[in-house]
């Protein structure tokens, strides 16, 4: 009839996504100003002013055809080698146009690299707590996914439990820096580190394991950090990349996949990389989002109004009593939950119309994540049903 797995991931929304209609029906309800939804990460500064004078331009001096008809499958030649070129003057790597992929965004990119890795049964390790995203895409494209918790007091990698956990059919790692759902961001030395940990790993199983690099917030840092250019530190890297966050053009889905210059069968795994995006149906980026990237190459969004929301979440929250994991980066927050079951304090949190997600969605228990960015009013507005939400545990027993 139809394919059993497809109809239950169709049939059972995400809780983020659950949270988000939940949140818009209830709006309906008591008002637009009444409910304090921190469920979703939809990026809520406006794109910088040259997307929008780009596309105007493209729009009115480029042949409609040629805007608006297919690019190579991999994308516009012209389009890949400015993406080369700006990252090697800005990271120091030797990236090659003839490995970047453009796709419809991180997602796409992710999907893809997967399927052109994984023969069935191999294994992808993600460091939980991880966007729920990767589990669906690493088993729709037959691989297993293997859990490793990340060190349970700053978030930041577990490195014995990695190396205890990568095996023989051990395929890929996926990291996500800035991280959804904790805000860490992974320093310099962390990645030169597990550059070295799966380095060794490959040696002693005689085969790649590849870092999957996953990198939507790449430039949402708010202290005095840069995420490293994952190639720069461990050859068998695949970044992938999108503008969904950047520039906030997450409905118009374009970002890239690179494919490090010195990875293991690089030019193979670009073949395989546009083998399975030819079996996905992807076809190609649009285009005229593709054409717009060079005049937007390093130009990002303005990150001050989700670093002022930061300071301001978390100094609240703090004050109150909560215990935050201090986010670096990306726009969400990990909150400790009031009591050990996070799905039933974020049920209690509803109560209060605080919409927060319950950290067991992130493959991890016993926190929420708050997605800041929202208004700043709603953020100083919802501080009193924080307080409110506090006071009813605490002295409870639930703990
Ligand atoms: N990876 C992470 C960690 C994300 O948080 C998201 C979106 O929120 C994505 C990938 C998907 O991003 P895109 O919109 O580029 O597909």
């Amino acid at each position: 009839m139809y394919n059993q797995k497809m109809y239950e991931l169709g049939d059972k929304p995400s809780i983020i996504r659950e949270l988000f209609e939940y949140g818009k029906a209830k709006k309906a309800l008591i008002g637009e100003d009444s409910v304090f939804d921190f469920s979703i990460g939809n990026p809520s500064n406006p794109s910088p002013k040259v997307v929008n004078d780009t596309l105007i331009n493209l729009l009115n001096s480029v042949d409609s055809v040629k805007l608006h008809g297919y690019t190579s499958a991999v994308g516009d030649y012209d389009v890949r080698w400015e993406i080369a070129r700006y990252l090697n003057k800005t990271y120091g790597c030797k990236v090659s146009g003839d490995l970047i992929y453009l796709t419809v965004g991180a997602a796409a990119a992710i999907t893809i690299c997967l399927h052109a890795l994984l023969n069935e049964g191999d294994e992808v390790i993600i460091l939980a707590p991880f966007f729920p995203e990767y589990k669906v895409f690493v088993e729709n494209a037959l691989g297993v996914v293997r859990i490793v918790n990340c060190r349970c007091d700053n978030f930041e990698i577990d490195f014995d439990a990695l190396t205890k956990a990568i095996n023989a059919k051990t395929k890929a790692i996926i990291i996500d820096s800035p991280n959804n759902p904790t805000g860490v961001v992974y320093s310099k030395e962390c990645i030169s580190k597990l550059g070295m940990v799966l380095k060794d790993k490959e040696k002693v199983f005689n085969h790649p394991i590849y870092l999957l690099s996953d990198e939507p917030y790449r430039e949402l840092i708010y202290d005095d950090m840069m995420y490293p250019f994952v190639t720069n530190y461990y050859d068998d890297s695949i970044v992938c990349y999108s503008f969904s966050k950047s520039l906030s053009l997450a409905g118009e889905r374009i970002g890239y996949i690179v494919v490090g210059s010195n990875a293991f069968c690089h030019q193979n795994l670009y073949k395989a990389i546009c083998g399975a995006g030819r079996a996905l149906g992807y076809v190609c980026a649009p285009s005229l989002f593709q054409y717009m990237i060079p005049s937007c190459l390093g130009t990002f969004a303005s990150i001050d109004v989700y670093k002022a929301n930061r300071d301001l979440l978390y100094q609240g929250l703090q004050a109150i009593g909560y215990e935050i994991i201090y986010p670096k980066g990306a726009f969400y927050m990990f909150v400790k939950a009031l009591e050990k079951d996070a799905i039933a304090f974020s049920n209690k949190a509803k109560q209060y119309e605080l919409l927060l997600v319950p950290s067991d969605s992130f493959g991890y228990q016993g926190y929420v994540r708050i997605s800041y960015c929202v208004s700043k009013d709603m953020i100083i507005r919802s501080m009193d049903a924080f307080k409110k939400l506090y006071d009813e545990y605490r002295g409870s027993n639930n703990e």
